[in-house]
């Protein structure tokens, strides 16, 4: 259009965009085949896939393949509406009670997305005046739910329970209070401290929210998350997990009792105005909570395969921010040389994705490694070696 670049929008917005390559801030989407398998294909060059969220491999399990197959058949491709209007077939009735036999939860609900699952959350619970505290490294949807739910939002430094202590006292008087946390951070692959937050929760009479959805499917006796995995179900309140990381398809659920879930499913906006999610997905998600529940052989096999990676990398001399998990990030520093890091890492083929800000705080930008229950012992040794190599040629380590 015709001036259109003489627009303010227009100009600022070029702007920023330059600012942002500047800095090496820009993301460029690429085209990646077989992103489910651990060998995968991109710009026609096969690299060990060590980017993806597939831990326990289901994206690519036959029988959920088929599973979705079957509901397409059965039920159609789409929902054609929200489930409170004629979206809600008979798929979510199944799964959600496959959910809570799973879980073992009073009540549950499926929504659409993890980030919809937490801003719908949060917006709905919280609201003006009321107090929500989150952890700094919490993902972004927790921290766009808080936001939009114009509650005052109150940050502490990463795991620093003293710090939450001190913003709880401040406040304790007041109105209702929601701390929130990441079961298994994202970006780092540490955990939250579950036990003390259940006590600050307890005596500050506040509600506990654990957003589960990197440890779904991967810690638990079944799978069921991290605050099962300690024994501390009965104290979360609200439970929130994906779908679409180790279980291998998409969409969330929420977990607790039965007033939660009735006070949400009339109050989630995403919930009520979006259309239901197609059959397909449901269909993935029930025959994948089916395949979570029984196979501890697999988990076994994830987590060793983890601990193998950041042991290799520890010895080698790299900085893992505090990993304990199957997300193995390495601490790199500048957004410049992480790209780089990421560059060459592809040149040796491996897939590994390059984690700046404002995902992550600046010069803390990251090489961010997952690993998955596919990978083979050794591909993990050769990862390492590779990871080594570069590693050394950029002076990350000696
Ligand atoms: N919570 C956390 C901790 C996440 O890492 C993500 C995904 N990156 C989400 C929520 C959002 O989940 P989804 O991808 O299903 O929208």
């Amino acid at each position: 259009m015709q001036g259109e670049k003489q627009l303010p929008w227009v100009k600022e917005a070029l702007t920023e965009l330059r600012h942002l390559e500047e800095i090496s801030q820009t993301r460029k989407l690429t085209t990646t085949e077989c992103a489910y398998d651990p060998w995968l294909r991109i710009d026609g060059k096969e690299m060990l896939n060590l980017a993806s969220n597939n831990y326990m491999g289901y994206a690519g399990d036959e029988r959920i393949k088929n599973a979705m197959i079957d509901a397409i058949h059965t039920y159609g491709a789409g929902a054609t509406a929200s489930r409170l209007i004629v979206g809600n077939h008979p798929l979510y009735e199944e799964t959600e009670s496959k959910l809570l036999s799973w879980k073992n939860a009073e009540a549950g609900i499926i929504v659409n997305s993890g980030y919809t699952a937490n801003v719908s959350i949060i917006s709905a619970l919280a609201g003006r005046g009321d107090f929500v505290y989150s952890d700094k490294l919490n993902h972004a949807s927790i921290v766009d739910g808080t936001i939009l739910s114009r509650a005052k939002f109150l940050r502490y430094r990463h795991n620093d329970l003293d710090h939450l202590e001190s913003m709880l006292k401040k406040n304790s008087n007041k109105n209702r209070h929601l701390i929130v946390t990441d079961s298994l951070f994202s970006m780092d692959g540490d955990f939250a401290h579950l036990k003390e937050l259940v006590q600050l929760k307890e005596q500050y009479h506040a509600l506990l929210m654990v957003d589960e959805a990197h440890a779904t499917g991967v810690f638990g006796k079944k799978g069921e998350g991290y605050s099962y995995h300690l024994e501390l179900q009965d104290k979360v309140d609200i439970h929130m997990g994906t779908f679409s990381k180790a279980l291998g398809g998409f969409g969330a659920y929420i977990v607790g009792k039965s007033w939660l879930i009735d006070y949400l499913s009339n109050r989630m906006r995403g919930f009520i105005y979006s259309t239901a999610l197609p059959p397909a997905i449901l269909g993935a998600a029930k025959a994948a909570i089916e395949l979570a529940e029984e196979d501890q052989e697999r988990r076994t096999l994830l987590h060793d395969h983890a601990a193998h990676f950041r042991r290799s990398l520890t010895d080698y001399g790299f900085t893992l921010c505090g990993s304990q998990s199957q997300i193995v990030p390495i601490m790199i520093g500048s957004n410049e040389k992480t790209i780089k890091f990421a560059e060459l890492l592809r040149h040796e083929g491996i897939a590994a994705i390059a984690i700046r800000p404002p995902t992550v705080p600046e010069n803390q930008a990251r090489i961010r490694f997952t690993i998955t229950a596919d990978h083979r012992k050794q591909d993990i040794e050769w990862a390492a070696e590779k990871v080594a190599l570069v590693g050394a040629m950029m002076g990350v380590i000696g």
